[in-house]
């Protein structure tokens, strides 16, 4: 078996969205130790993690030192927070490893991940990153050319580009890496945006990419028989925050895309998960959100081809219809 797995938000922040160095180190901690178990059970596997409060962090210190060192683009906040976060997870890992015994260690990998140019939101850009400013501070930074939105109450806020992930650069390392028995962690932050121009060079680009989708691409990159996005609930629900609120358990690609289409997934927190989900499933594999408690136990569920001992949600690729080998059963004698 190979896995993905996603790490969230609180695999990397304190339970109150605390980033402190203290907080994150905790948090990594209980991450690793749960991937360490995974890991015990023979699974190989690749880490991915989100980078949000990470970046948030570098560009309130951006604005902050402005007048003092230069500001770096977005494309080298990604490569930041993959550093740190990469550094912080293959010690975690390494440690929760050699307690448990197992004879393997961690690599982590700066890895970059190709958008396209005409991506959509590149004209019309989606994610709001960074701290709320009042409008007279926010106006500096649109005097320089970036955009920001009033968001009402709690004041303007910077919105950039979240395009598409379109392809790994790194990802033939990932594989290199894992066939020689490594705990790879790549393409936090959903990979460091590039451009790749008509000569085939790379050049970074101010946009962030959503982790989920970055991560729904390298597991099918990677080859990866499961998918799992590791968050802080068990399940995804249907008629969330609702009285008719309830868990979905295994569901086919086919039956998501109706869920999903439905509106039962908020844009902002599940719904990029379950359209990572669907797009690992429509690739073949099988795809989970569960908590990260459960990564375990998700993937073993997955391997065991059982369907009624499945953890989380469990999104699997539509059946492929054998005329040739399913009669219709009017035909079976
Ligand atoms: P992470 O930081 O782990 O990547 P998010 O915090 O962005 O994840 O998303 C997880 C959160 O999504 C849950 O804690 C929950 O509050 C919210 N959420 C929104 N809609 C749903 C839903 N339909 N089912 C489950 N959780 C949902
Ligand atoms: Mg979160």
């Amino acid at each position: 078996m190979r896995a993905l797995i996603a790490l969230g938000g609180n695999a990397m922040t304190g339970p109150d969205g605390s980033a402190t160095v203290e907080a994150q180190r905790a948090a990594i901690d209980v991450a690793a130790d749960r991937i360490a178990e995974l890991v015990a059970t023979g699974t190989d596997v690749v880490v991915t993690h989100g980078n949000g409060p990470q970046v948030g962090n570098l560009l309130v210190k951006n604005e902050l030192t402005a007048h003092v060192v230069p500001m770096v683009p977005l494309d080298w906040c990604g490569a930041q927070t993959q550093g740190t976060l990469g550094y912080t997870l293959t010690s975690s890992l390494d440690a929760a490893l050699t307690r448990r015994g197992i004879d393997r260690r961690a690599a982590g990998l700066v890895t970059r991940t190709v958008v396209d140019a005409a991506d959509p939101d590149f004209l019309a850009p989606s994610k709001p990153v960074g701290r709320f400013l009042p409008e007279e501070e926010a106006q500096r930074f649109v005097a320089e050319g970036q955009l920001w939105q009033d968001r009402g109450e709690k004041g303007w806020r910077r919105v950039v580009p979240s395009p598409q992930p379109r392809e790994i650069v790194d990802a033939p390392a990932v594989v290199t890496l894992v066939e020689a028995g490594y705990v790879v962690v790549a393409a936090g932050g959903g990979g460091i945006p590039v451009l790749r121009a008509a000569d085939g060079s790379l050049s970074g680009v101010e946009a962030v990419i959503d982790k989920d989708l970055g991560a729904a691409l390298l597991g099918a990159v990677v080859h990866a028989d499961v998918l799992v996005i590791a968050t802080d609930v068990d399940n995804a629900i249907i008629g969330y925050g609702t009285p008719q609120a309830r868990p979905l358990g295994r569901v086919t690609a086919s039956e998501m895309r109706e869920i999903a289409a439905a509106g039962h997934f908020a844009a902002g927190s599940m719904g990029p998960k379950v359209e990572a989900a669907l797009r690992f499933a429509e690739s073949g594999g099988t795809s989970v959100i569960t908590s990260l408690d459960r990564i375990r136990d998700a993937v073993t569920a997955v391997g065991a081809g059982s369907q009624d001992a499945l953890v989380g949600t469990v999104v699997v690729p539509d059946p492929v219809p054998h005329p040739a080998s399913d009669p219709p059963a009017h035909a079976v004698a």
